[in-house]
């Protein structure tokens, strides 16, 4: 099989770069190396924040509107493109093909907030602050500003960032992950099929290397992050020394509470669906299920007939539930999670190491395969209950009442999403109230906020302090500015040496 070369996008054009360095690009599902991604050292990174700077004067003079306008024309050819994107998703990272097609879908939505761009930017205005005095604010892009994304979101998680960042007249470079590149380049294809002007939005492969040199480089102003909470922390606090806006989201360890009054039926069939969707592989996974009163007795054995029926296969087979894990590292990482969970005595109900290769389809033997996983009777000191998985691992903890849940939700590091699932209408309140996490479901297990609201945890689940997309994210991709302004005939004579104050 011939491994295709996976390029930066700089200024316009694929180019392999300077380094000469590249790094095999895996299907999850097969074993196979299908292409080698080039990784960019410092020269490439200097090349496409001279692209970026050099476009970001004509970017930011452009109307709202005809920004607008190009987004538009994205918007359209996204949707004429979205199923050869979710293909190109299944194939790197091996999640299946109906998941993809939902993430591509999710990032649209971002890219639709974007296109009302001329309203998100109006800014504020006060006539007559003093005689003759008029004062308004307006809001300003930053400049050139950079996108480090992870593998489990290639499309959507950079459609966080770029089109806002975009459409408020900042000129952007993206790092995806390295694992899974090739989306960023057919996305930088249409972005430039709509007619955005070369320097506007460049792809930048690589890894430690390059990101590095981007969080240095003066002239790179802002940087969004979505990653692992330890990349993360030293992004924000890299970034931060250089004094720069870091927007940094992290890691997550996501528990559904289930109240005894809850609907199990349906309880049951979100906890499969959020734990073991995209092999458990996104950071709004259900990691932990906290059964309240007696709900564990009558749903742990229903939530393991379930994740011992998973169709587990390869991503392209339409009935397929559950993919491969992204690389052979991830499955032993996850491999080894297991095997402390049993020996810090956790009861493994259901084994996914069990998993048999040859039941996920016709050449996926050397794929990283497992089936689900799960815990139950998992305590708070166990370290798969504290540490992030990342996997198709749930583990369920049982407890006696809401206060426990609730406290035992607050005392964990992370704190990214959260569901509850109840038919009580003041437990619903007061868990909404009380729980400290950024994201809260209410009967949804996968709370992920519409693009007009932002995403973002809390706690050590999100360093910095707005939000992803929405407004927040227009904020961020954007610096405040206030102008007070008189005229002549309203100007006193003399010089004033008080505080000016208004009369
Ligand atoms: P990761 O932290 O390994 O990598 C993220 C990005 O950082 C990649 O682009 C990678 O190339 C780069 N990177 C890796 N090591 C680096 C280093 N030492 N210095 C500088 N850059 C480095 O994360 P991942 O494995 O790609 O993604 C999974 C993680 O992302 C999980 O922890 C998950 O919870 C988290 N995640 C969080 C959110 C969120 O919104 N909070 C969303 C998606 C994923």
């Amino acid at each position: 099989m011939s491994t295709a070369s996976i390029a930066h996008y700089i200024n316009g054009q694929m180019t392999e770069g300077f380094s000469g360095q590249t790094s095999p690009v895996t299907n999850p599902a097969t074993g196979e190396v299908s292409g080698r991604v080039a990784l960019a050292g410092g020269a490439d990174v200097e090349a496409a924040v001279a692209a970026a700077s050099a476009a970001f004067p004509a970017w930011a003079d452009t109307p709202p509107i005809r920004r607008a306008r190009v987004m538009f024309r994205f918007l359209e050819l996204l949707n004429a493109h979205k199923d050869e994107l979710a293909e190109a998703i299944t194939r790197e990272h091996g999640k299946v093909f109906t998941d993809a097609q939902g993430e591509v879908a999710r990032g649209i939505d971002i890219v639709e907030f974007a296109c009302g761009i001329p309203q998100l930017l109006k800014g504020d205005y006060t006539e007559q602050v003093s005689g003759g005095i008029d004062n308004w604010t307006m809001r300003q892009p930053l400049g050139v500003v950079a996108g480090i994304t992870p593998f489990n979101f290639p499309a959507m998680v950079p459609m966080w960032m770029f089109p806002v960042a975009i459409a408020c007249g900042n000129t952007f470079i993206l790092k995806p992950s390295p694992l899974d590149p090739s989306a960023s380049l057919l996305i930088a294809d249409l972005l430039k099929r709509a007619g955005l002007p070369d320097g506007v939005f460049n792809v930048v492969q690589g890894d430690k290397e390059s990101v590095e040199a981007l969080i240095d480089h003066p002239e790179v102003q802002a940087l969004s992050f979505v990653g692992s909470t330890p990349i993360a922390n030293l992004i924000y606090e890299r970034g931060a020394r250089h004094g720069k806006r870091v927007q940094a989201l992290g890691g997550a360890k996501n528990h559904m509470v289930v109240m005894p009054d809850a609907d199990l039926d349906k309880a049951v069939d979100a906890l499969i669906g959020a734990a073991y969707g995209s092999a458990g592989e996104r950071c709004m996974a259900i990691s932990v299920a906290v059964l309240v009163g007696d709900v564990a007795d009558e749903i742990v054995p229903r939530l393991a007939e379930r994740a011992r029926a998973l169709k587990v296969k390869n991503g392209m087979e339409l009935d397929a539930e559950m993919g491969p894990i992204v690389t052979a590292q991830a499955h032993q990482r996850i491999t080894g999670y297991i095997e402390k969970g049993v020996a810090e005595g956790a009861e493994l109900v259901v084994d996914g190491r069990d998993f048999d290769a040859a039941n996920a389809g016709e050449g996926c033997e050397e794929g990283f395969w497992m089936g689900g996983s799960l815990f139950d009777r998992v305590t708070p000191e166990m370290t798969i209950y504290k540490e992030e998985i990342f996997g198709p691992v749930l583990a369920c903890v049982r407890v006696p009442d809401i206060a426990t849940a609730i406290r035992l939700i607050n005392e964990h590091e992370f704190g990214n999403g959260v569901s509850c699932f109840t038919e009580s209408g003041s437990v619903a309140r007061e868990f909404g109230r009380r729980i400290q996490v950024g994201m809260v479901g209410i009967n949804v297990p996968i709370p992920v906020p519409m693009a007009w609201h932002g995403f973002g945890g809390w706690k050590r689940s999100m360093f910095g302090d707005t939000h992803a997309y929405g407004e927040e994210g227009v904020r961020f991709y954007t610096r405040q500015k206030s102008i007070m302004q008189r005229w002549s005939d309203s100007i006193r004579g003399g010089a004033e040496f008080a505080m000016p104050t208004h009369k």
